[in-house]
């Protein structure tokens, strides 16, 4: 019998529902009726398992899974013999530290001898090794932004996404540990076969990622210009033109990065080109 390729996900939490559609997008299609443990896909040689993000590093380290989608905090945290292979783009957060509003700040020194309280013990011991900065670290599991509120510790090091949870708590900001994201993580060693697996589920996660990174635009070009809008246009190759029924202009096709987007967009119009229409791409194969 051919073999699967074990991929662990988190059952259910803030990981889940993106891990979901990017699943979906490869056509790994997840149905878990009775919230089963353990799924086996039909279009692909995939087993997947429903467990809780913490786990997902030592399962990945023991070779109880092969793969596994989870937070790179998470990875650091626990520091497991794991191999960190793309960034999904998805679950961005950062793990900052962060004290009482009307505490001064300066720099990491001013923390010298204080008490900060986490769920991060690991990553943020050794950022303060780093800094060679003397605290004492109080690791607690969850609520730790109430932490300085009820007496507990000095200030906290959490997980940050827009930082209103730290506001509403009387607490600011004041440096950043680690700026994360989901990451697709791999056993150290894997059979040829699962290998090759892994190489499939690879390509066509990076086919979906460049897809969402980039947008199809079309646009009316009077000739003249054709070639100005060219050398504007950064696509992959050269932009498809056809001619339109209008006499004298061209309707100009071309891949741009999402990231770029406003920026061409004005030239193109300074250029010339007219009714420019932006569309998503599902995937883009190279
Ligand atoms: P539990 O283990 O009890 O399920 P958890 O706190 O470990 O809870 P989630 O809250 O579901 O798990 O978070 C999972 C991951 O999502 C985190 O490890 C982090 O990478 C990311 N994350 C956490 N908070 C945010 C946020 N506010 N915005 C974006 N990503 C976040
Ligand atoms: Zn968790």
């Amino acid at each position: 019998m051919s073999k699967r390729l074990r991929l662990a996900i988190q059952s259910s939490g803030r990981l889940s529902d993106s891990t979901t559609e990017l699943l979906s997008a490869i056509g790994i299609r997840i149905s878990r009726p009775d919230r089963k443990l353990r799924m086996v896909s039909e279009h692909f040689a995939l087993e997947v398992l429903f467990v809780r993000d913490d786990d997902i590093p030592g399962y990945v380290a023991d070779g109880v899974a092969d793969v596994g989608i989870v937070g790179e905090n998470v990875v650091l945290e626990k520091n497991p013999d794991v191999r960190v292979l793309d960034r999904l783009g998805f679950a961005r957060c950062r793990l900052s530290i962060a004290l009482p509003k009307a505490d001064p700040y300066s720099g990491p020194k001013d923390l010298e001898g204080k008490h900060i309280a986490t769920s991060y013990p690991g990553l943020l011991g050794r950022y303060f090794e780093q800094q060679g900065v003397n605290v004492t670290i109080h690791e607690i599991s969850g609520s730790v932004e109430i932490a300085p509120g009820i007496g507990l510790a000095d200030g906290i090091c959490d997980i940050v996404s827009s930082g209103s949870t730290l506001i509403s708590n009387g607490l600011k900001e004041v440096e950043t540990v680690l700026q994360s994201e989901a990451v697709l993580i791999a056993s150290q060693e894997l059979d040829p076969e699962l290998a090759a697996l892994l190489d499939t589920l690879r390509f066509r996660i990076q086919s979906v990622l460049k897809a969402g990174k980039h947008r199809y635009i079309l646009m009316n070009v009077p000739n003249t210009a054709i070639e100005r809008v060219t050398e504007i246009l950064p696509g992959m190759r050269a932009p498809t033109v056809m001619p339109l029924a209008t006499e004298g202009w061209s309707s100009v096709h071309s891949v741009i990065p999402e990231n770029t987007f406003w920026d061409v967009i004005d030239s193109l119009k300074e250029a010339g080109a007219e009714g420019m229409l932006v569309i998503p791409i599902e995937k883009m194969v190279l």
